[in-house]
């Protein structure tokens, strides 16, 4: 495979042009076309040098696919990368902006029970450039360009564990919040983790400021290890001494995603008990109602009983919200889409 342009800071690709022999302004003019989402054969170089990045880096990186659109809206991406292997995206539209969904690794290792990501293991990390022209190629696609962006917010909640692939994550949100780029500010952008505690132990000194996302999911460690598998390396208690140095460092409260899961955790018990557990943190809490998955023989609970474990939460003073299962008639959770798409010969 060949390198990725997309790859390099503004300050990284102005470095390579000036050792091509090129004046300093086709840095910017070759940053801003490829932040507008432009192939390098579509730049406005000239023929030697397009030839030149052409040798060496990979004309698109990330191509869409097949899009799917979902009645409420929301459009699921199947993104194919340049040595054929498939990820995908979701683009959720809100009142306040569009916010995307994207992968981070092909696949995912964390074998979470309920997630299709992790049925095939993971096969590679992206590179930073490959997480950044996800976005680049759907910003391009809706209209958007680098002043009046299609896409304004951005998660990290696709496929993989974004801390299993921390330095090249870490590259991309420096690479996304960048002046001079798309620039999507961090307060915009949402980092979603099982709970790697080293990692987050080190994020928190990144200095960048965006919305830490725990998936909790339980509300014991013996619970917890039922459907996540990585509750076996790292407690609950460690995962909110990490919350908290998170907070004291950057002063951002942080979010924990919980899936309501029918028989599992989803009970008024359950609820009051998860309230003990963050009594007092400055924290808010995501229900969701787990999207059942083909393969897994775990089920989301019905609407009644997740509006009861929200008023369980209100009324003890939680901060909490329930979220629409969005897209669901498109595969909207993590995997599903690139799973049923390899099951059915598609590849
Ligand atoms: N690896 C990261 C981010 C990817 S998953 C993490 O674990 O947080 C994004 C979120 O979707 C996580 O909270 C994950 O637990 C949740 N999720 C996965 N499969 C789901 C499903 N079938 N229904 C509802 N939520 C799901």
């Amino acid at each position: 495979m060949k390198k990725i342009l997309q790859d390099l800071s503004y300050e990284e690709l102005a470095a390579l042009v000036n050792a091509c022999g090129e004046k300093a302004f086709r840095a910017k003019q070759i940053f801003e076309g490829l932040m507008q989402g432009k192939k390098i054969s579509e730049l406005p170089v000239s023929a030697p040098l397009r030839a030149k990045l052409l040798d060496m880096y990979e004309d698109e990186p990330v191509k869409i696919r097949e899009i799917f659109t979902s009645q409420d809206g929301t459009k699921k991406f199947l993104f194919e990368l340049a040595d054929g292997n498939l990820i995908e995206g979701v683009l959720m539209k809100y009142k306040y902006g569009n916010t995307q969904c994207v992968s981070t690794q092909v696949g995912c290792r964390m074998g979470c029970k309920f997630c299709a990501s992790t049925l095939g293991g993971r096969l590679r990390d992206l590179t930073a450039g490959e997480i950044l022209c996800e976005i680049l190629a759907v910003n391009r696609l809706e209209g958007g360009t680098l002043r009046e962006r299609a896409v304004t917010n951005v998660v990290l909640m696709g496929s993989g564990e974004p801390f299993d692939n921390y330095e090249n994550v870490v590259k991309f949100l420096r690479n996304l919040t960048a002046e001079g780029g798309i620039h999507i500010s961090a307060r915009n952008v949402s980092l979603s983790t099982c709970g790697l505690v080293p990692e987050m132990r080190r994020f928190a000194e990144e200095g960048i400021p965006l919305n830490l996302t725990i998936s909790l999911h339980a509300i014991t460690d013996e619970q917890r290890r039922r459907t996540m598998p990585i509750a076996n390396k790292y407690s609950i208690a460690e995962i909110l001494a990490a919350c908290s140095e998170y907070f004291e460092k950057t002063g951002r409260r942080y979010i924990f995603e919980y899936s309501l899961i029918e028989g599992e955790n989803a009970d008024e018990a359950h609820a009051l008990a998860l309230c003990a557990l963050l009594k007092g943190r400055p924290c808010h809490v995501n229900l969701i109602r787990l999207n059942a998955v083909k393969e897994r023989n775990l089920k989301g609970t019905d609407e009644r009983t997740a509006r009861k474990f929200l008023e369980i939460l209100e009324k003890n003073g939680i901060s909490a919200t329930l979220r629409r299962s969005m897209g669901a008639d498109i595969g909207g959770a993590c995997g599903q889409l690139r799973a049923a798409y390899l099951e059915n010969g598609n590849e």
